[in-house]
């Protein structure tokens, strides 16, 4: 497999990071390496744990080394990214359906609450659910637009995790396809059920898992 970028000559490093941080983890992703952009064999990264994205490496980023972040996620990444698919053949970026609000933000992508004060946002008191907060660990829970906690149930993405759109048979989560449309000239891969679909755009590329 060769993988050819287009030749964007002198890049912006403000546009690239810019680019490559909208597909960091949120605040709330517990894997400490995807809220970081990463570095290394001659790439910048970006990961969510869903989707990655790679780009030729600029020297004026500043990003953690590949040799830092738990050896397993390093050679993921290598695998993934040499994954086979015919370059010939991309499918046609689907029309994606209005975005279904997510239930639990109604799409302000923020949430407001307390911590449940009788079980410290354990959600447990002893080895009982906790009653005031039914297990939840939470209080007075609300959607609001400048919330103090990014949503947890769409990561922020204001849309239903669960709203998915099929590409070659296989399904993928909508609110990570919006995001990968607005990539410029991008062109869709899907490789199979188990292993991630080849996003070719100009200046990078993506990989986005499927859905279950
Ligand atoms: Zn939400
Ligand atoms: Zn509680």
């Amino acid at each position: 497999m060769t993988v050819r970028f287009v030749d964007l000559g002198e890049r912006d490093p403000q546009a690239l990071k810019k680019l490559l941080d909208q597909f960091c983890g949120g605040e709330n992703c517990g894997f400490a390496w995807a809220r970081r952009l990463l570095r290394g064999d001659g790439y910048l990264y970006a990961s969510n744990g869903h989707i990655v994205v790679r780009v030729p490496d600029h020297p004026a980023i500043l990003a953690e080394e590949l040799t830092e972040i738990p050896p397993n996620i390093h050679a993921n990444l290598k695998r993934y990214f040499s994954i086979p698919y015919d370059p010939s053949c991309p499918f046609p970026f689907p029309k994606l359906p209005k975005i279904q609000p997510c239930p639990v933000c109604k799409g302000m992508k923020r949430l407001q609450y307390e911590v449940c004060p009788d079980c410290d946002g354990e959600g447990e008191c002893g080895d009982e659910e906790c009653t005031r907060c039914k297990g939840w660990g939470r209080i007075n829970q609300r959607p609001a637009k400048v919330g103090d906690h990014l949503c947890d149930y769409c990561d922020g993405y204001g849309e239903d995790p669960a709203c998915k759109t099929a590409i070659g048979g296989i399904t993928y989560a909508n609110r990570y396809l919006r995001l990968i449309k607005k990539s410029p000239g991008v062109k869709l891969f899907p490789t199979g059920p188990e292993t991630p679909m080849v996003c070719l755009f100009e200046g990078g590329e993506l990989l986005l898992m499927p859905m279950r």
